[in-house]
């Protein structure tokens, strides 16, 4: 069981490194990754051993922090079991503590926004006596007296947290961008007090640093006040998601209309959707018809027509006529409660990028102290410098350094870039993806569905012409008859034909479906076989050359052919047109233009395939394979090409797709498994394709940026900190220092939210 947790009161991917660490040694858990970015906690567990009052403690041990469960979890562990005992079949997804996205969502959303009022209360509250201190300092108003009680309510009020987090972290012997605050902070102001009260223990008159903690403090805070905005902003994709999440539903009970909270809606009820309202679950059209306006859940702009049979999605808004509708899916089984799923797990894992980052950020706090130290008895015993400026440049040091910069450029844009992508109708399964996606070399893709409209039509019947008897509307009625059987859009066309005319069919015996080739059974006592001509080979029907090469100049016009053949000789073929989708053509030369390798992956014959690749620009054509062979397929391209993708509809491609190093899946209406691909393309829309791996190579870039910036800042910053442009006479104070420090972050903040506005 895998679980997304709101956490509240991380400032830092220090934080999220040790929250980590902790969740992970808790018993139960499989595995757990906290992402600063997101404030959230993904967590694995063995539903029988995990016990949520150990997580929680878990999470309090670190530091100043807070999970949100959900409300099923605080249960102790003997209750739970007896509910699960309770629990209908509708609820069997609730009774293993599922959250459930309203509640505990909300009450993060309500704990983090007192957080952020009462980080504000603190920046202003330290922010005006931090001007004070400054002016009097200034204009020497008071004595230092007056400046220690300030310093003190600023560092015990307003930055106590950096303290209580410091502490935590001591314990545990670990250390964040809190205990550099504390430690440099602290530093200044015990050294003032010192100074203050007991001046008979320091050599001289020395100068206060009171402002200098002060206005560290004040300008950190201020950062992360800052800081807390942008991260908003940033993760607003999944607020957007729930938020739409429709409320109530009209319940249609003997005639009468309920109105009913969501949450009460089962599998099967008949419900009423009028002009205007939501789409209460995923549910399929049993009267009316309508235009539904999908654009906020599939990012398809147009307004879709649906009718009776036709399935609605959950959430989304009825635009016209009044429909009644049959439940399909609710609560955490609907397509939205999919996606809010999938997009909070890829805002939360980790991209390979990231790893030289978090190396670097694991032992980035404790080489900072060490600097830290270095840098003072270097200044203080070999340079001869006095006591307090040596102690002023360790402090400095401690302030400019900015772990979090480090930790932040990866996962921030990786939580805008997917987030953008949701929005778009582009599901991105997690980060590594996201990188990939950018890098890929050849692109396969499967033709019926894929690159062609996935609905084929009769357009021709051949007749082999070796007997009279075998006419068109005989050769008709009996592949219809047989392919009553199968549900293959072929099928689906020959039937339909053959009601069209009115043709009377029989039922099949013996019915067999012959995946990636066709159809096997007895019809009127006559054995049949209708499919490829890989087919006709290997049953070893009797051939007719007449009739293949009739065939072959239909075929050459994209026309996919199943020949028929009775008792073992071929008496006929079909036609079928399946055109291919108006946009692939155009899909197609812009993936060319990107330098793609381009191939089309079929199991119908090398002529209609070649033909359709004809049409569309595709010169490399892999036919006459059976589904269960396209994995290999894939594997071929792959000693040739580094980066393969391949693009199917996830039903019998789940293996080539998976083989992929990026399987892409097109997904229609609700019946999806959305869980088939790495990339799933909501609308069935080509077009996304594109759009995927531009945002894929924007993304990376916008990464890169992000820690080209936060590596320079530190490499640049800590040793002009350290004393090492003295020479020149650059140096940096420690308020310059934090102003420093409380930016870079927040513009690597700012540089990931540049992503909400890229062009797709
Ligand atoms: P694709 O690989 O293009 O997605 P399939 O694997 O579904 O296509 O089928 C491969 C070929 O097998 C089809 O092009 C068709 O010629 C034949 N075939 C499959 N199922 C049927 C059927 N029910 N009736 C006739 N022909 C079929
Ligand atoms: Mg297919």
């Amino acid at each position: 069981m895998k679980q997304t947790f709101p956490i509240i009161g991380m400032h830092c991917a220090g934080c999220a490194n040790n929250l980590t660490k902790a969740l992970s040694k808790v018993t139960g858990v499989v595995s757990a990754q906290v992402t600063y970015a997101t404030d959230k906690a993904t967590i694995e567990y063995d539903e029988g051993k995990i016990d949520w009052e150990e997580i929680k403690k878990a999470v309090a041990s670190v530091g100043n922090y807070q999970i949100a469960l959900p409300k099923q979890s605080h249960q102790p562990s003997h209750q739970k079991h007896n509910d699960q005992k309770h629990d209908g079949p509708q609820n069997k997804h609730q009774g293993h503590n599922a959250p459930k996205h309203g509640d505990h969502q909300d009450h993060a959303a309500a704990l983090s926004q007192q957080k952020k009022s009462l980080l504000k209360t603190k920046t202003i509250v330290s922010g005006l006596l931090t001007l004070i201190l400054l002016l009097g300092n200034w204009l020497k108003l008071f004595p230092h007296e007056i400046s220690f009680i300030f310093t003190s309510i600023i560092m015990f009020y307003a930055g106590q947290e950096f303290f209580i987090n410091a502490w935590a972290g001591l314990k545990k012997l670990t250390a964040n961008m809190d205990t550099l605050i504390a430690i440099g902070t602290g530093t200044a102001y015990l050294y003032s007090t010192v100074v203050t009260f007991l001046p008979q223990l320091l050599v001289g008159p020395q100068p206060v640093y009171f402002e200098t903690a002060a206005a560290i403090i004040t300008l950190i805070l201020l950062g992360r006040y800052l800081e807390s905005v942008a991260k908003g902003r940033a993760s607003e994709a999944i607020k957007k998601l729930l938020n739409l999440q429709a409320k109530k539903a009209i319940l249609l009970k003997n005639g009468q209309e309920i109105e009913v909270d969501i949450s009460q809606v089962k599998v099967g009820d008949q419900l009423l959707v009028k002009p205007g309202a939501k789409v209460p679950v995923d549910a399929i059209i049993i009267k009316g018809q309508s235009y539904i306006d999908e654009s906020l859940v599939t990012g398809e702009s147009k307004p879709v027509k649906k009718s009776l049979n036709d399935k609605v999605i959950g959430s989304t808004i009825n635009k016209q006529g009044l429909l009644i509708v049959k439940a399909a899916s609710v609560g955490e089984d609907t397509l939205l409660a999919h996606i809010v799923k999938l997009v909070e797990e890829a805002q939360s894992s980790q991209a390979p990028i990231q790893k030289l980052a978090d190396k670097v950020s694991s032992i980035f706090v404790p080489s900072v102290i060490l600097i830290a130290i270095l840098a003072f008895l270097v200044w203080y015993f070999v340079l001869g410098l006095a006591f307090t400026p040596a102690l002023v440049i360790a402090i400095t040091i401690l302030i400019v350094s900015c772990p979090c910069a480090l930790g932040l450029a990866t996962p921030i844009s990786i939580m805008v870039g997917t987030g953008r992508g949701a929005e778009k109708g582009i599901l991105i399964k997690n980060a590594a993806k996201l990188q990939i996606a950018g890098q890929i070399d050849a692109i396969v893709f499967d033709k019926t569905g894929t690159l062609t409209q996935g609905s084929f039509a009769v357009t021709d019947i051949v007749p082999a012409d070796i007997t009279p008897k075998w006419q068109p509307n005989e050769i008709l009625k009996l592949a219809a008859s047989l392919e009553q059987g199968s549900d293959h859009p072929i099928a689906e066309a020959v039937v339909n034909k053959a009601k069209s005319l009115k043709i009377k069919l029989a039922s099949p015996q013996n019915f067999q479906n012959l995946e990636g080739l066709g159809v096997k059974g007895q019809v009127a006592n006559h054995q049949l076989l209708l499919g490829t001509f890989k087919l006709m080979e290997q049953e070893k029907v009797m051939r007719c050359a007449t009739l293949d090469g009739l065939v072959k100049r239909l075929a050459d016009q994209a026309k996919t052919i199943a020949y028929l053949s009775v008792d073992k000789q071929t008496v006929g073929a079909i036609a079928l047109e399946d055109e291919p989708k108006p946009i692939a053509k155009a899909v197609i030369d812009s993936l060319k233009k990107k330098d793609l390798s381009v191939w089309m992956i079929t199991g119908d014959n090398q002529p209609t395939g070649e033909a359709i690749g004809k049409r569309l620009g595709i010169k490399n054509i892999i036919a006459n394979v059976l589904p269960q062979d396209k994995v290999k397929q894939v594997k071929k391209l792959q000693q040739k090409y580094p980066v393969v993708a391949m693009v199917g509809d996830g039903v019998n491609d789940a293996p080539a797709l998976a083989q992929a190093n990026v399987g892409i899946t097109m997904a229609t209406g609700t019946d999806i498994a959305i869980e088939a691909g790495d990339i799933t393309l909501l609308q069935g829309n080509l077009e996304l394709i594109d759009k995927a791996i531009t945002l894929s190579q924007k993304t990376m870039t916008n990464i890169k940026q992000n820690l080209f910036w936060a590596f320079g800042y530190n490499a640049l910053l800590i040793p002009v900190a350290a004393g090492a442009l003295t020479s020149i006479n650059i140096t940096i104070s420690p308020i310059f220092a934090s102003a420093a420090m409380a930016f870079s972050s927040l513009s690597v903040i700012l540089n990931a939210l540049r992503l909400k506005r890229v062009k797709l």
